[in-house]
């Protein structure tokens, strides 16, 4: 879409699949905005999708600890965490904005750890030279998740967002080459029902479930995008999914990362 001025706001209404950290955010801040909102999940609440699973923490080149860090710094290891594969203007966008986020999240409600005299903890996290990750103790995917879900209520409330629960998208609309709509299925009553919108926002989340061993929720599967993409959305590096490697059995000499995450749990007595 094109930039909308904000009177004209209140005219359109978009469609955002997914309420985990991706939709549920992006679904509230467009409410905020003015527009009026469809949001979909397939979980009986948006409190149930799988960012609730996340624990390490988010990181954010606050540079809190004085310890030398900047955007490029939190750009440069990410890139290079990603094994100089990633994709850099958008990982260079992710470091901008990674200092607001933190901000966005304490306005929300998060209750990020913090130290003594009340400021803001951060931990040093892998990869990283610096001490830059924003945590909540072992569940900070949960926190920042109800923190979201707070925010989605309020514009709930506030009639800004519909949100349709247990409402999984099984097609996408397309008219004149753009995204208009989603069919989807009610998984209560099993109807199936087209509903429209100015455009879609697909934030349907991980899919780890292609993969015969996975760690994901069974849901984690890529049904919402990989419809889109037969309806002529373009798909990137779709390597680029999330494993535990924890969930994969040991299987030779030569696994490397495997192999040292299976080694220390068994050093640490899990397995
Ligand atoms: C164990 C674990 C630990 C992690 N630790 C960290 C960490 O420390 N730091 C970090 O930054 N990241 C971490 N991550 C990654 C991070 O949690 C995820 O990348 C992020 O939460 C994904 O958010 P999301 O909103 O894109 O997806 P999700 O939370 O999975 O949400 C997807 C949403 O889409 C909906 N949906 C999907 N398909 C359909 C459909 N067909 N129709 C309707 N709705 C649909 C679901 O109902 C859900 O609401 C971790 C992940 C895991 C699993």
């Amino acid at each position: 879409m094109k930039l909308v001025n904000p009177a004209n706001k209140r005219k359109h209404t978009l469609i955002v699949v997914g309420s985990g950290l991706a939709g549920g955010a992006a679904a509230a801040t467009l409410g905020e905005l003015g527009y009026h909102v469809k949001c979909f999940c397939y979980q009986d609440s948006p409190r149930r999708a799988h960012s609730i699973a996340a624990q390490g923490g988010i990181n954010a080149a606050k540079n809190y600890q004085n310890d030398g860090d900047s955007i490029h710094r939190l750009f440069y290891d990410t890139v290079k965490g990603g094994d100089f594969r990633s994709r850099e203007s958008n990982v260079h966008r992710l470091a901008e904005i990674s200092v607001n986020i933190i901000d966005q999240c304490v306005a929300q409600g998060v209750p990020f750890a913090r130290e003594y005299g009340g400021l803001l903890d951060n931990r040093s996290f892998g990869g990283a030279q610096v001490s830059r990750t924003f945590y909540a103790r072992g569940q900070t995917g949960q926190q920042l998740l109800l923190g979201a879900y707070q925010a989605l209520s309020k514009q709930i409330h506030a009639g800004q967002v519909k949100m349709y629960p247990r409402t999984e998208m099984m097609d996408l609309v397309v008219i004149d080459g753009r995204a208009r709509g989603i069919v989807v299925r009610n998984m209560v009553t099993g109807e199936v029902n087209v509903e429209l919108g100015d455009a879609v926002l697909l934030a349907s989340g991980g899919y780890g479930n292609v993969f015969y061993l996975s760690t994901n929720a069974k849901g984690c599967n890529v049904m919402a995008s990989w419809r889109a993409h037969r309806r002529g959305a373009f798909m990137a590096n779709p390597c680029y999914t999330q494993i535990h490697p924890t969930c994969i059995p040991v299987s030779g000499d030569y696994q490397s990362k495997l192999t040292l995450m299976s080694e220390s749990l068994r050093n640490d007595g899990r397995v």
